[in-house]
């Protein structure tokens, strides 16, 4: 059985798998420019973020009405489901469609369905996060945040994705806008930019949690402020992998960063595009840096305590986690 896991970094987008990109396009009457599937999966070999970012926003072309982000919300839910995951915090690049022409309503919508079904169908809590993208000027980040907060469905909180490049500042006033509204706050940062980045991140746009954060380790005095605040770090280990930011999965700096204290979640990013969703994440991280039951179980807690769910639903989610350790001991 998967371990029980709370997923607090997965881009919806990123879990558009290449056969549903088939679908969706013949489904659309978008012209593809890979010869088939297999031809597109032979360009998942990244040689960075860019590279990557690249394909991603290309492959959403496919994506145009409220039922294809219904469907590929629905994709996601039943692979989650299957990965252990009792909890989501799923992020949405809103903005990659509404600058295609895509109306937030059809985008917001079609995901907000599909997650309230899951909740009655699988019992899998959820909540969505609107992920603004840092390579396009913080007005847009607000208009996009405001058109968001106008159409009627359960958000969470806000967040900051895209190219690491530049400064957060310009993205302020949407956090300012989020925070006013109740929403919680997080953001990429540390990933390919700088340990100065999460603490941009953490001081300019009040980031109650920081994705990635794995650059923090280039500066001691910012591991020991995020160790401090129990400030956490949805990491990924696969996607670092792929997209080259650390050289391979047995010098993953997970034990680093836990013995000083640092509050690690694990966490699978773009599950379609890095080679794995959550509960590949743990087997692999598991496997290359020798991970027992009781780490494993442990980082199963951390990502329920850094979830923005009731003490109510925490203490569930927790309850799955001591079953699941139990029943191995007994095993
Ligand atoms: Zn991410």
């Amino acid at each position: 059985m998967a371990i029980p896991t709370a997923e607090l970094h997965v881009h919806l987008e990123g879990t558009l798998e290449p056969e549903l990109i088939y679908q969706l396009a013949e489904r659309n009457r978008v012209e593809l420019p890979w010869a088939g599937i297999e031809d597109l999966r032979t360009r998942y070999d990244f040689t960075g973020l860019q590279h990557f970012l690249d394909l991603y926003y290309a492959n959403m072309a496919v994506l145009r009405t409220e039922e294809d982000f219904a469907d590929l919300t629905r994709a996601y839910l039943a692979r989650a489901v299957r990965a252990g995951v009792r909890h989501t915090e799923l992020f949405l690049d809103l903005q990659a469609h509404t600058g295609r022409g895509v109306p937030a309503e059809v985008v917001l919508r079609g995901v907000d369905d599909a997650l309230g079904a899951s909740e009655a169908e699988y019992g899998v809590s959820s909540g969505l996060i609107i992920t603004l993208l840092r390579h396009l000027p913080g007005e847009a980040a607000t208009e996009a945040l405001r058109e968001a907060l106008e159409v009627d469905v359960r958000l969470l909180g806000v967040g900051l994705c895209s190219a690491e490049t530049g400064s957060a500042r310009p993205f302020r006033e949407a956090f300012e806008l989020a925070a006013a509204h109740g929403l919680h706050r997080v953001a990429h940062a540390g990933e390919e930019g700088p340990a100065a980045n999460v603490t941009e991140v953490l001081d300019v746009l009040g980031a109650e949690r920081v994705d990635h954060g794995i650059r923090a380790l280039e500066d001691d005095a910012v591991v020991e402020r995020l160790a401090a605040g129990r400030v956490p770090l949805t990491m990924c280990p696969l996607s670092n992998v792929r997209l080259q930011v650390v050289g391979s999965l047995d010098a993953y700096p997970l034990r680093e960063l836990t013995d000083r204290g640092v509050l690690v979640t694990l966490n699978s990013d773009d599950p379609a595009y890095f080679g794995g969703y959550v509960d590949d994440v743990y087997r692999e991280t598991a496997a290359a840096l020798g991970l027992g039951t009781q780490e494993l179980a442990a980082l199963a807690r951390n990502s329920m305590e850094a979830s923005f769910v009731s003490e109510v639903r925490r203490a569930e989610l927790v309850a799955e986690v001591d079953a699941w350790e139990a029943g191995l001991r007994e095993a």
